[in-house]
């Protein structure tokens, strides 16, 4: 059976906020996978327990969590026209079944503003998919009040000139006879209520401009100019709502050596023409780290070598991934001493090391177009 998010984090179900965002730091900063290279346990119980923390750290969620189990946080990301979405069953709600969280008079729920920030990927994250932790300064609920502005969150009144409702109605007398016009009630702002006493820590407003730490996953195979979106880390609004969006931008770092080509990774490789006419093995560098290549023995310059499987997963596609093209380049030597010269004169004339390229030796022109233009 699944683990419960308090057992995640290993706190009981009346633990203070305070408790379970300690509890949460200390699981995070032990299992970090940058702590922790390749252990696939640690990375499990860190993505687990940002998955809870998600949901235990905010006190709206927190309370469906509690209430309707992860049903009532639910939470998936998908592909949507080269875009990705978090998206989160509060929009749902909200839209819905506004009335039915908020007591039968509530209207839909005010939404604060997104934010944005900008987040750099190099070529091993973008290959792998990333766990990004980044600090921002966001408007967050007021601890005190529970975001409704309120003195100790109690203060609070139904707003007597639209019954609580948030709308007022007004009625116009025109040629046509009486019109009645709906709009947002302008005495609570379409909140439906009205607060007796100001909270003192956030001074009504319901919200505290504070640092956070979010943590959230890159899938793979993302590429500049693409965003993401984190539901509800943007501001929360005056007085309570559902929280903004956060939009994370996508900036590829370059690699010094492996070049991007769409889903395929293109890299040069120079051997000497000694390992070209042999053949060799070369330690080449990957996006997914070090591999082994064979140069098979006779090996001309310009032949391209795929490496299959060693490119990027299409983010827009269904799962294809890309190759990487390793260019070989034969190495001429630009410095000989007097014994290499006469080992390579004595070679010269030799018959094998004549040129005779075949008309079925594809030119290296024709080699790339082949691979990008199929
Ligand atoms: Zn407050
Ligand atoms: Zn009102």
């Amino acid at each position: 059976m699944e683990k419960d998010y308090y057992e995640i984090l290993g706190v009981d179900r009346n633990a203070t906020d305070a408790a379970i965002k300690k509890a949460y730091r200390k699981i995070a900063k032990e299992n970090h996978p940058d702590k922790n290279p390749g252990n696939k346990a640690a990375e499990e119980r860190f993505k687990a327990a940002a998955e809870a923390y998600e949901v235990l750290g905010d006190p709206e969620k927190k309370a469906r969590y509690d209430r309707f189990g992860k049903e009532g946080v639910g939470e998936d990301v998908y592909q949507r026209e080269g875009h990705f979405y978090t998206e989160n069953i509060d929009d749902l709600f909200n839209s819905a079944f506004g009335s039915f969280f908020g007591g039968g008079t509530r209207t839909q729920a005010k939404r604060g503003e997104d934010l944005s920030i900008k987040i750099s990927l190099n070529l091993h994250e973008i290959a792998h998919g990333a766990t990004k932790q980044v600090l921002i300064k966001r408007y967050v609920s007021c601890d005190t009040c529970g975001g409704n502005g309120s003195e100790n969150g109690l203060a609070v009144e139904t707003c007597t000139p639209c019954k609580g409702t948030g709308t007022i109605q007004r009625v116009f007398e025109t040629v046509l006879g009486n019109m009645i016009k709906q709009g947002s009630c302008q005495d609570c702002s379409g909140t439906g209520k009205y607060v007796k006493k100001n909270c003192k820590d956030c001074s009504g407003t319901g919200r505290q401009f504070k640092e956070d730490q979010i943590s959230f996953r890159v899938p793979s195979g993302m590429v500049e100019g693409m965003d993401l979106t984190i539901s509800n880390k943007g501001n929360v609004p005056l007085r309570g709502g559902v929280s903004g969006n956060l939009i994370v931008f996508v900036k590829e770092e370059q690699d010094p050596f492996l070049k991007r080509e769409g889903i395929n990774i293109c890299y040069t490789l120079h051997i000497s023409f000694i390992d070209a006419t042999l053949g060799c093995e070369k330690e080449v560098p990957t996006a997914y780290g070090k591999v082994l290549l064979k140069i098979p023995a006779g090996t001309s310059s310009g032949k391209v070598l795929k490496m299959k499987g060693k490119g990027i997963i299409d983010a827009a596609g269904f799962g294809a991934k890309g190759d990487q093209l390793v260019f070989v380049q034969i190495w001429t030597p630009q410095e000989l001493t007097k014994e290499e010269k006469e080992l390579l004169l004595s070679l010269k004339d030799s018959l094998n090391f004549q040129p005779k390229p075949g008309k079925h030796e594809p030119s290296f022109f024709d080699r790339v177009k082949t691979f990008f233009h199929r």
